[in-house]
């Protein structure tokens, strides 16, 4: 089932289809922090020991959407066209 997270409405969430790879916490942080770091992300994916699995924005996320274009196996996708 597809949702949006409120902090960032440009992006519909699908986690059947998520991975968990982290390419879109890679992106973000290599496009705001100039490194790969996951941590810094502003975007966020949890995955518990039992493979349920979450997906949330931080206050600081800007909407860019690049996350999204990164997503390939289709987990994100923008809202609107660019
Ligand atoms: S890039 Fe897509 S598939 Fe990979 S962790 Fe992020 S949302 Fe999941
Ligand atoms: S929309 Fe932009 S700022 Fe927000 S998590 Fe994705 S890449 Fe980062």
């Amino acid at each position: 089932m597809s949702f949006v997270n409120e902090n960032n409405p440009k992006i519909l969430i699908d986690l059947d289809k998520c991975t968990g790879c982290l390419n879109c916490q890679l992106i973000c942080s290599f496009t705001y922090h100039d490194i790969f770091n996951p941590a810094l992300a502003r975007i966020r994916i949890e995955r518990t020991v039992d493979d349920d699995k979450g997906a949330s924005f931080t206050d600081e996320c800007l909407q860019c959407s690049i996350c999204a274009d990164y997503c390939v196996y289709g987990a994100l996708s923008r809202t609107e066209v660019k």
